[in-house]
């Protein structure tokens, strides 16, 4: 068993909302976890939301960590045990790469997030865990 069977079930979930974001070109979703259970999740949104603005000068539309993050502070005021899955499907239906951008792993960091776990190319899962090395380090699964 690899240790990224945990992380099985909530990549379902992040691969499912990602397509209820309403934005066509990227299909993202993105789900955070506390405690082997589920906080929130978020889509990739054609709308913009004021959290936006304050992490990202150039984006036109809400990334799904953000909108992730925005529930789940509705909910929770510490983050800080959470981890974040990020996962994107194209349009044919195949998992790709969805690591976070910068100013999405900025507000991660900001929050308190300290793990984060992506689709990588191949649809394999990826981790970052900022713990001791603040994003240098990438585990392959
Ligand atoms: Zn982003």
């Amino acid at each position: 068993m690899s240790s990224f069977d945990k992380y099985k079930r909530f990549l379902d979930v992040a691969l499912e909302v990602s397509r209820y974001g309403g934005f066509s070109k990227k299909y993202v979703g993105a789900v955070i976890v506390y405690k082997n259970k589920f906080i929130s999740s978020g889509a990739n949104r054609i709308k913009t939301h004021p959290r936006q603005k304050l992490v990202s000068v150039d984006t036109e539309y809400l990334h799904a960590e953000t909108d992730a993050i925005i529930s789940a502070m509705k909910k929770k005021k510490d983050l800080s045990g959470c981890y974040i899955l990020v996962a994107r499907k194209t349009k044919d239906g195949s998992v790709t790469m969805a690591k976070p951008c910068s100013h999405c792993l900025g507000l991660i960091h900001e929050v308190g997030i300290k793990k984060v776990v992506y689709t990588g190319w191949n649809g394999r899962l990826c981790e970052i865990d900022y713990k001791h090395d603040k994003f240098s380090m990438e585990k392959k699964a």
